[in-house]
Formats: structure tokens, sequence, C-alpha cells
């Protein structure tokens, strides 16, 4: 009996050291997914369930490509969003294109499916010449940004800039290139600059989604009035989940974070519709009034809270795993 107690006495003791250990660490989880949501507001939901909500765990294995879906499932009209930018994205892929003085610089290209209608024929629809496209930026090389960069390179001679760590990720692919891969280009520099005629796209390397991801600011013009965007270029968390990973990611978000603040950024973009709602805020462009703001001019302060919500939901998945 006595002994029974003492064992009885000691699984307790026992739990409250485990609950007392475990407290600290549970409400620092719960504190950062409270910030991440009140970042998030409504402005960036998608982002907010992606990687907050049911984070993925692991990068994807070297395999050959499903079959294309059913076209209605990715198929959306072009659009023109700034005075030199123009969507020629899907549904869920975003693909910009700026127009410059000397030509057109790209942003991603999109699932090797789409990228023939929706960036080629897209840019024919907007009256632009696919073969003024003289450099394409490549945020990260998964397929569904990097699909048309070897079209691009090779029917209209554009230049691909891309992170140094991602050529080297397509170089080593056996099985993710079925039609062949893009030939290793311009490599991405911190602070760098594309430059064509009268305008520069900054770069910005944030290691995290991949080792090469690459992000950038440039500016656009809203009726002739400009305004500073900073392009977002990886987000989910399929990349191996441990501490080292994360801290990586989150320092690439305060550094997008500064970057944002000291460029006055107001418009926050993404390659994913589910991040950045592109294609609504197209929809609701189509329905704008004169006067009213441009859909995707969300401030400075919405920006900011942006990168937040990134560095937070990274937190709570960083946390998590200790
Ligand atoms: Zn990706």
């Amino acid at each position: 009996m006595k002994h029974n107690l003492g064992a009885a006495f000691a699984i307790v003791a026992g739990l409250n050291a485990t609950s007392a250990m475990a407290q600290p660490a549970a409400n620092a989880i719960d504190a950062h997914l409270a910030a991440a949501k009140a970042a998030a507001a409504f402005d960036f939901t998608g982002t907010l369930a992606r990687i907050c909500i049911a984070p993925q765990t692991a990068p994807g294995p070297d395999v050959r490509p499903p079959p294309p879906p059913d076209r209605a499932t990715w198929f959306t009209e072009p659009a023109k969003v700034f005075d030199n930018l123009y969507f020629v994205g899907t549904k869920i892929h975003s693909s910009w294109a700026l127009t410059t003085g000397e030509g057109i610089i790209l942003i991603d290209t999109l699932y090797d499916y789409a990228s023939e209608e929706a960036i080629v024929g897209g840019l024919r629809k907007l009256g632009l010449d696919p073969a003024a496209v003289k450099y394409v930026i490549i945020t990260h090389a998964h397929g569904d940004h990097v699909g048309g960069a070897k079209l691009m390179q090779e029917r209209f001679g554009a230049r691909i800039v891309m992170g140094a760590p991602d050529w080297d990720s397509i170089e080593k692919s056996v099985n993710q290139y079925p039609n062949g891969k893009p030939r290793r280009d311009i490599v991405a520099s911190d602070g760098g600059k594309v430059t064509l005629g009268d305008t520069s796209v900054t770069l910005a390397l944030t290691p995290g989604h991949t080792p090469g991801t690459v992000s950038m600011f440039f500016e656009v013009k809203d009726n002739g009035r400009p305004l500073s965007v900073a392009y977002s270029g990886g987000t989910a968390f399929n990349f191996p989940n441990d501490v080292p990973h994360f801290d990586t990611y989150i320092a690439s978000q305060r550094k997008m974070a500064e970057l944002a603040a000291g460029r006055n950024a107001t418009v926050v973009m993404s390659n994913h519709s589910e991040f950045d709602n592109a294609v609504i805020r197209i929809r609701l462009l189509a329905a704008r009034k004169a006067g009213e703001p441009h859909p995707f001019e969300l401030g400075r302060e919405a920006v900011q809270r942006y990168f937040k919500v990134m560095e937070e939901c990274a937190q709570v998945a960083r946390l998590r795993l200790m």
C-alpha cells in the first residue's frame, strides 16, 4: 500500500514537473500563433492558413511531374494591373511582366504545362511581344515557378536569373524535368539589380523556402503615381523541418520587413494567389471606380504585417520542434 502510494505520488510529481516544463513552450507557441493571426487580420488569411494552421513538413521527392490538370482548373485571363505591370499567371500561380523602355522583365514562369498559353499567349493577348522579354527572374526552382524558363530561354533568348543553390538543384534533379531543363545562366546576388532601360528590379536573397529563394523590390505606376512593391519569393514550409532551417527562414522574413520599410513598400506580392490574392484583386480592379484605391495597394503597415505572418508562423513551427 505504502509502495503504491509512493508510486502514485511519483507519477503525480512527474506529471507536474513535465507540465511545468512544457508550460512556457506552449505559451510561447500560443503567443506566436496569436501574433500571426493578428498580423494576418483579413488581409493574409491564405498565408496564415497555409503555414500557421497546416504546415507542410518535408520537401517533395525528385519525381516526374504528374500529368497536367484540366485547363479549367488553372486558366484565367491575363490582365493589365499597373501602368507597367501585367499579370500572365494562372488562377493558382503568378507570372508578372514588368514593362520597361527597352523590353520586358518577366517574374516567374508557372508550370511547364501553363507557360505556353498563359505567358506567351497572355502577353500577345495584352498586346505585348513575348520576344521583348529580356530577363526572367525565377523566385525559386520549384516546378510551379520555373516550368516556363526553358521555353523563354530557348525560344526568345531571354536571360534567366536565379539563386545559385536553385540552379544547382535543377542540375541535380534526375526526374523533375522530363521536357528538359533551362541552361544555367545568371546567378542572382543579394542587392544585385536587374536593369532594363529605365527600370531596375533589386534582388534580395531570402533563403528558407528553398536555399536559393530570391525576393525582390521594384516600382510600379498607378496612373502615373509610383508605388513600391515588395515581392516575396517563397512561402511554404516544404523544406527539411529542423531548427536551423527555420532560423534561416525567420532571418529572411525580418530582412524583407526591414528592406520593405526602407523602400516604403505599400504593395506586397507573392507567387501564389493563395498568398497575395492576386486573382481576386485583379477581379476587384476591373470594378474599380475613379478615386478608389488600387486593390493591390495595401499600405506600408499591411506590408509589414505580411512578413510578420511569415515570421510568426515559422516561430510556431520552430518551437513545435523543440
Ligand atoms: Zn515552392
